[in-house]
């Protein structure tokens, strides 16, 4: 039987590559995009094979810019033939305070995190809908339900992931193609390593389960809203949070 193709943004670290190790070891075969110098795609690739009999496409594209993500898909499709599954990741954060808030600061933290998932999912929703099948999970977080000082931009930039996400899965509903978020609170990865001690202490005892999330639960969620196993849910929000947010 042919293998399934998923697609995930940011796949080279944090949430994104545990998300990737997932769908390897589920037999899903690998379109992986980042951006930086510092991933060595050679060791990502072994890892991941070690994981799973899968082959793994990497695509180093910014995905801020529409041509190069229109690009990456149409490498996809001649490489594996067909995208399954979308997990639209990439993200970034420049905090601070809306007073002391640059423009520019504003700007690409929407750029990234909101238009990257425009300009993916674009290039990618023709050839599910020719299809007539998919999944995608947009990565928004908690605090784009609940607001955080000093990130007017991230949570700005991650509601409206959710208010995108809801009016696709609208659009894509009747084509059998499924688009849900999920909303991780405070998970241990690079993003939340440059927090400070007594920060991530403070956070800690606010969370009902009493510690952050672990890359690989946020995934194993992931994996489910876009497997095999879900074909009912659609435009939901999925809050993995060990209980931050009720
Ligand atoms: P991370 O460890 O900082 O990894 C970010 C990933 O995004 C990397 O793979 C990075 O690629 C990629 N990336 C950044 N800018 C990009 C761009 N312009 N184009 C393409 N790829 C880009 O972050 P994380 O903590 O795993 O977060 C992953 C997602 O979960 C983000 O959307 C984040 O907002 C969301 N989230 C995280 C938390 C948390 O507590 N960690 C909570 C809620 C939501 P390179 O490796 O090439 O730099």
């Amino acid at each position: 039987m042919e293998k399934k193709v998923a697609l995930i943004t940011g796949g080279s670290r944090g949430i994104g590559k545990s998300v990737a190790e997932k769908f390897a070891k589920n037999g899903y075969n690998l379109v992986i995009n980042y951006v930086s110098d510092n991933t060595d795609t050679n060791k990502l690739s072994e890892e991941l094979k070690n994981i799973g009999d899968i082959e793994v496409l990497f695509v180093k594209t910014d995905v801020t810019n529409y041509e190069d993500c229109e690009n990456m898909t149409k490498q996809a499709i001649e490489k594996f033939g067909r995208i399954d599954v979308l997990v639209n990741n990439a993200g970034i954060t420049k905090d601070g305070l809306l007073m002391r808030m640059k423009q520019e600061d504003f700007d690409r933290v929407i750029d990234v995190n909101l238009k990257g998932v425009f300009n993916v999912t674009k290039t990618v929703i023709p050839y599910m809908m020719k299809q007539k099948e998919g999944h995608i999970v947009n990565i928004s977080s908690v605090v784009g339900v609940t607001g955080n000082a000093g990130q007017c931009n991230y949570s700005a930039s991650k509601a409206g992931i959710i208010g995108f996400t809801k009016s696709l899965a609208r659009e894509v509903a009747s084509r059998n193609i499924l688009a849900n978020c999920v909303a991780p609170g405070f998970i241990k990865t690079d993003m939340t390593d440059v927090l400070k001690d007594e920060v991530k202490e403070n956070i800690n005892a606010q969370i009902p389960v009493k510690r952050m999330g672990t890359a690989q639960e946020v995934a194993n969620a992931i994996f489910f809203l876009s497997s095999e196993e879900n074909t009912y849910i659609t435009g939901q929000v999925l809050n993995i949070d060990g209980g931050m947010v009720m």
